[in-house]
């Protein structure tokens, strides 16, 4: 199939592109590299094989249609948007605009095309503060900052597409907590900045480029006082997409799923892990909970377990490996990475 990755040059999206190539699937990226840069494309490639690549904003309708002009699409995994919670609070607009206008771009563009199947990224944060873990797919959903939101927005848009289309298919997943790298150490994920997420701030800390990670909080009602969350290998994550796409050729209308690995790790397993892992020493001072994070985050996953025949293998050990491979191949992410090769076209 050809398939086209909207946000295809971002962190999922690269390891998602090697696992379709693999696949034998043509990919074609389109990416504005607002959170990227063209330097994967090529990696992409090292490591599957060709591909295309597009420098666009999937909210701009017209170059979205030069794209689906070019290549016969047959299915579109919609990772483009923004992600940053924090910045989300700061900068609500951004984010609604972003998120928004990529997907119904996008689905409009679709419909113009007659291609019927799109496979959503979401994520866990969904489940809000409520709902007690394991989160199943049928718990009430709720928010606390406009990233979620955006997320929660977007899979109502896709409910109602699918409502009204008949032949449609929307397969959302909600993501648990990404992390690791691929194994070549070629893809890996690059935050902008000082890293928000714990795994690519513990990596700095073993690098030397932050002193040490501090944890935010040892007060919850967990088994070590600090917040739990399941953490998946980045490249589980991926092949669950591969599964999505062969659950959506034989379904029509709306599905949801988690995919995680159905295991709470706390911060300071996670920290344990990643010295036993790597022996490396991660120094960490205990600091005030951060504002909006819930104690408890883990997937029930016998949904996708069941339905799409998909099941994380990678252990957290795995993930502490990989991600410190990437991170000591390139520490300076896909920065001075050698001549940038700028593959991708613009339009
Ligand atoms: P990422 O920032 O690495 O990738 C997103 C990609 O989309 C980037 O390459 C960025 O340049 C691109 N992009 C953004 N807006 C665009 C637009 N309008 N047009 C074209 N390209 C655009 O993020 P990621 O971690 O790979 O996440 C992928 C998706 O999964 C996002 O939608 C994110 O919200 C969602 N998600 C991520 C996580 C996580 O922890 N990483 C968890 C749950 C859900
Ligand atoms: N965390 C932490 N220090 C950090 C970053 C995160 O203690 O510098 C904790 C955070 O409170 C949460 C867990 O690590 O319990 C995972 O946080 P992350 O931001 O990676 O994911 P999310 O909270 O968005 O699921």
């Amino acid at each position: 199939m050809n398939i086209l990755l909207t946000g295809g040059a971002g962190y999922i999206g690269s390891h998602t592109a090697v696992e379709l190539i693999n696949e034998g699937h043509e990919v074609i990226v389109v990416d504005n590299y607002s959170n990227s840069s063209p330097e994967i494309i090529s990696r992409i490639g090292k490591v599957a094989g060709r591909l295309a690549a597009y420098d666009a904003d999937a909210g701009d309708e017209e170059k979205m249609r030069q794209v689906f002009l070019k290549h016969k699409i047959d299915a579109v995994v919609h990772f483009a948007g923004y992600k940053a919670v924090a910045e989300s609070v700061q900068q609500p607009l951004k984010y609604y605009e972003n998120n928004l206008s990529s997907l119904i771009a996008t689905l409009k563009t679709m419909k113009a095309f007659g291609v019927d199947t799109i496979i959503f990224s979401s994520s866990a944060t969904v489940y809000g503060t409520s709902q007690t873990a394991p989160f199943d797919e049928g718990m009430g959903t709720g928010c606390t900052n406009p990233y979620g939101w955006t997320k929660l927005m977007c899979e109502q848009v896709l409910r109602d597409v699918a409502k009204a289309e008949t032949g449609f298919t929307a397969v959302i997943l909600r993501y648990f907590n990404p992390v690791g790298a691929h194994e070549s150490g070629l893809l890996g994920e690059d935050p902008k900045g000082i890293p928000n997420n714990l795994m690519p701030y513990i990596q700095q800390v073993a690098s030397g480029k932050l002193g040490k990670l501090s944890i935010f909080g040892n007060d919850y009602d967990t088994k070590d006082g600090t917040g739990i969350r399941d953490y998946i290998h980045v490249v589980d994550l991926a092949k669950g997409h591969v599964k999505a796409l062969q659950y959506a050729q034989e379904h029509r209308g709306m599905e949801v799923f988690n995919l995680g690995t159905g295991k709470g790790y706390s911060v300071l397993e996670v920290v344990r892990a990643f010295e036993r892992a790597n022996g490396v020493e991660i120094p960490y001072q205990i600091t005030a909970r951060r504002k909006g994070d819930v104690a408890e985050s883990y997937a029930d996953v016998s949904k996708a377990q069941v339905v799409l025949g998909w099941k994380a293998g990678k252990t957290l050990e795995d993930m502490c490996r990989d991600a410190w491979n990437w991170q000591k191949q390139n520490p300076e992410g896909y920065k001075n990475s050698g001549r940038m090769q700028r593959q991708a076209k613009g339009l």
